[in-house]
């Protein structure tokens, strides 16, 4: 009986003895993160470390997840096209993506946990976050900004959560310059059309007013008709323009003689001259190889025709213009136009596509010019995959000269 008793006491003590054996090896491998294996057998022990490694792997599995999912959002934030930046409860940086980092001139190595008006230092901005009413946004220059260069942010900020906010900055450069552009387009477009009704309106009056004998009369008409003509022909090269702005590109597959379009350029350019210098110039026309061009025929011709116009009015009576067309070596064609008239000064240049840009003001009205025809001529050499070059000496004269790509141009048998 005392047998039985001390076996099944020292059975006792050994299971429990075997039991924190277990539990220490159980306690061991937790601290030491449940990354390794455990052999704990398949009792208690063993089920109570098979559901916790169980358990632990389906934590480390949400947790990676969650962090995939963090990580996706911020290149989200990263790709916007805005700046982002992310301010803590004390108004501190506390992340910001790459084009935030170029608007504000931001460091991430430097600036992250830095007060954002401490960093961003532009007055208007710094009221703007002191107000605290952030409905609206403000415009502010970006960090890159200069006189010649000017760069123009938006920034709006969002407040979320408990005391945190989202800055969001937008370059609205092209913006603000498109609309400067517009404003300049539509003023001056009311004061070429106030000129010409201001003198038609004083003739009107004129000839209500004063008792006129018939040859006086038939000057004054004569003089309101060529005022309404210039009206006439602004509108007409603002329609053009604006035509030229919203329609397709023109078709590769309409071919049109070159020679065709010279004829025509050489009959008006003969009649332009003789109405506005009531003498001729010595127009010289070549073309080098009969051709074809693919594209819209009333367009080529109007650029074609500009461009001798132009010649026309800018050389005096008599002297040599020289209009050529040439087929290049790489099947690419050149058309140009070459005067000895009155030539323009190297800082003009880059600006006479601009609409409304004239050298000489006077001189451009007085031979019926808008200022719009080389504004036409680019717009159109665009659209056919050509470029425009302008080369002048002043006082010796000018060449404009326009190049088709090899595509659009097709040599013919003559
Ligand atoms: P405009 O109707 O005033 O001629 P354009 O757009 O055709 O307008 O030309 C812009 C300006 O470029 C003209 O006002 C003129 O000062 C200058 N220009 C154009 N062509 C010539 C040229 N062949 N010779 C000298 N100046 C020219």
């Amino acid at each position: 009986m005392a047998g039985a008793l001390l076996g099944a006491g020292l059975v006792g003590y050994l299971w429990l003895a075997m039991d924190v054996v277990r539990g220490e090896r159980f306690l061991r491998w937790l601290r030491a993160g449940t990354d390794s294996d455990v052999l704990l057998g398949s009792g208690l022990w063993g089920e109570v470390s098979d559901r916790v490694r169980r358990l632990v792997r389906a934590r480390t599995r949400l947790a990676g997840q969650s962090d995939e999912r963090l990580q996706d959002f911020l290149a989200a934030l990263q790709a916007s096209p805005n700046g982002v930046v992310l301010i803590d409860e004390q108004g501190r940086i506390e992340w910001f993506n790459q084009m935030a980092a170029s608007h504000f001139g931001l460091d991430a190595r430097r600036d992250l946990l830095q007060h954002m008006g401490n960093l961003v230092r532009d007055p208007g901005f710094a009221a703007y976050l002191a107000g605290r009413d952030y409905r609206g946004e403000v415009t502010m220059p970006g960090r890159a900004h200069s006189s010649s260069k000017p760069v123009k942010l938006s920034v709006h900020l969002h407040p979320y959560g408990e005391g945190r906010s989202l800055l969001l900055s937008r370059d609205i450069t092209a913006l603000e310059q498109a609309d400067a552009m517009r404003r300049d387009f539509v003023a001056n477009v009311s004061h070429e059309i106030r000129t010409p009704l201001t003198v038609l309106a004083g003739f009107v009056e004129t000839l209500q007013t004063l008792p006129l004998d018939e040859t006086e009369r038939h000057r004054y008409l004569d003089l309101m008709a060529q005022q309404s003509q210039r009206m006439q022909t602004l509108v007409s090269d603002l329609l053009t323009l604006s035509r030229l702005e919203g329609s397709p590109p023109p078709p590769t597959q309409d071919w049109i003689a070159v020679q065709t379009l010279l004829n025509q350029c050489q009959q008006d350019g003969r009649e332009l001259s003789n109405l506005l210098w009531q003498s001729t110039h010595d127009l010289q026309f070549t073309l080098d190889g009969p051709c074809e061009i693919a594209g819209a025929a009333n367009e080529l011709y109007s650029v074609m025709f500009n461009l001798v116009s132009n010649a026309i009015r800018y050389t005096p009576a008599g002297q040599r213009i020289d209009v050529r067309w040439q087929l290049m070596p790489d099947g690419s064609a050149v058309f140009s136009v070459q005067d000895t008239g009155v030539g323009i000064a190297p800082e003009h240049i880059a600006r006479l596509t601009e609409r409304f840009y004239r050298v000489d003001r006077s001189r451009s009205r007085e031979t019926g010019g808008t200022g719009l025809g080389l504004a036409i001529v680019k717009h159109v050499a665009q659209r056919h995959g050509a470029e425009l070059g302008i080369e002048s000496v002043p006082g010796k004269g000018s060449r404009f000269s326009i190049t088709f790509p090899a595509n659009r141009v097709r040599a013919i048998s003559a």
